[in-house]
């Protein structure tokens, strides 16, 4: 088909693969399953390996093919603003790793007279026009396997689940490529619920009753290589590299979506935020994932987390109708490090002291607490009068956010146990034993990983979404 016309016939419905290859194919895949079958150490899996490399080949020829139609099919216009493109020509080659081994296909290229640039149409059209070399379906791989394992396992995992060949320097680049695109498309996405149009149609959905929306925020370390190779300059200036930084968490969901399961809570719903991009990222995104579920429609919103002051100052700034809860967990801790100060030794009597306190902070009886607390620090001197000191300041600062009993009636979380589970997933991947990241690097992975858990990896690879069996 010519490639100046604009297509106005199905593409041609016959492939050269369905001749010659699949005659092939049959041939040397019946010998090898007849191999199979009379082996006396061959079982199933021996057959399912002889089926899975036999066909790769196959399958690679007709994508080669198939994508060659589609780049053939594509009309020489401009893909960002539609006009004709000039001065086009023909047969330019590209290599892409599909999932089913590498293919060749050549497509043209035109001068956009408005855009001022050059165009290949077919790259935007088959999902390729990022730059790399991987097709959306190894895009993808990178992008789910980076995310969820250390590189150097992951290339090992993919060769041996697919075949597909993705060297570890590859694989990396690639899913950072599409970490930053996601990145990009969630600042886009949070962009857009600022805008009084996106926050309008937030609204449509919610015809239901009065809800209760409940956010938790929390914070954890990951380690970077900043300054490295520079450690020993640095020390001999007196300064200390600092290689940990905070990742600022925070999930949101409705209070109808947490259910009971055999004595566990679940959350069948939730908006996951993770970012290494600063307390003030973290204030947008969650402003943002806050709406997408429901924030300005809520009859009441409650914030747990533990006594950190930068989240109450996030939560007066953004939240401001926001109920404040001390995660109740973290309250009792606290109560229990000094029960360990005052009795180190005595565990009975520890457990004693702190026995009618824990009981106080469930009945929001926090002053009896304070005053408990007062009374001890006038009888001690030293270390131990600053610990308890510490803790006094704890308890008064935080008097108005230990209400408890009513959150407890109205069936409320009293603690921020879901975004800290979520932290300590985040961590089994980002936080391994000798793991050093780099600011982009960790910030793209987690960026990927937030996509997955919040149900959106379609609007990064929409194909994953298509299901054949049903179309
Ligand atoms: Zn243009």
């Amino acid at each position: 088909m010519c490639n100046c016309c604009v297509s106005s016939v199905p593409p041609d419905s016959s492939y050269e693969a369905f001749a010659g290859p699949v005659r092939n194919w049959q041939a040397a895949l019946t010998t090898g399953l007849d191999r199979s079958i009379r082996a006396s150490d061959h079982n199933l899996g021996h057959i399912e390996e002889e089926i899975a490399h036999k066909t790769r080949e196959l399958q690679r020829t007709i994508a080669q093919e198939a994508a060659q139609k589609k780049a053939d099919d594509i009309p020489p216009t401009c893909p960002v603003c539609g006009a004709k493109l000039t001065r086009v020509t023909h047969g330019h080659e590209r290599r892409i790793q599909t999932r089913f081994g590498p293919i060749t296909i050549t497509r043209s290229r035109g001068w956009c007279r408005k855009c001022k640039q050059w165009f290949y149409p077919a790259d935007r059209a088959l999902g390729i026009d990022d730059g790399g070399t991987a097709s959306p379906a190894v895009q993808e791989m990178a992008a789910l396997l980076g995310s969820k394992m250390p590189m150097s396992e992951a290339s090992a995992v993919v060769k041996r689940l697919t075949g597909v060949d993705l060297p570890r320097p590859t694989l990396d680049r690639e899913a950072k490529r599409q970490g930053k695109r996601a990145e990009r498309t969630r600042d886009k996405m949070d962009e857009q619920m600022r805008t009084a149009l996106g926050a309008q149609e937030q609204g449509q959905g919610d015809t239901g009753g009065p809800f209760t929306l409940v956010l938790e925020i929390d914070a954890w370390n990951i380690r970077e290589r900043d300054d490295w190779g520079k450690t020993q300059r640095q020390r001999a200036r007196g300064v200390e590299p600092e290689r940990w930084h905070w990742v600022y968490a925070a999930t949101c969901f409705r209070l109808e979506d947490r259910v009971r399961k055999a004595d566990r809570a679940m959350i069948l719903s939730r908006g996951t935020v993770m970012t290494r991009g600063g307390i003030e990222a973290l204030k947008n995104q969650l402003w943002a994932e806050a709406m997408r579920h429901g924030l300005a429609h809520a009859a009441r919103v409650i914030v747990i987390a533990d006594g950190a002051v930068w989240i109450w100052n996030l939560v007066t700034d953004r939240f401001e109708k926001a109920i404040q809860r001390l995660d109740l967990f973290h309250a009792k801790e606290h109560l229990w490090t000094v029960a360990r100060t005052l009795h180190p030794h005595d565990n009975p009597a520890a457990q004693a002291w702190v026995g009618p306190l824990l009981k106080d902070l469930e009945r929001d009886q926090g002053h009896k607490v304070v005053a408990e607390l007062e009374a001890v620090a006038k009888g001690k001197r030293g270390p131990m009068r600053e610990a308890v000191a510490k803790e006094i300041n704890y308890f008064g600062s935080n008097l108005h956010r230990m209400k408890y009993k009513d959150g407890d009636k109205l069936g409320e979380p009293l603690g921020s146990g879901a975004i800290e589970s979520t932290c300590r997933q985040y961590q089994c991947r980002f936080k391994r034993p000798g793991q050093f990241w780099t600011r982009e690097g960790d910030e793209a992975l987690m960026c990927l990983e937030t996509f997955w858990r919040n149900g959106r990896w379609h609007i990064l690879f929409p194909h994953s979404l298509w299901d054949p069996s049903r179309n």
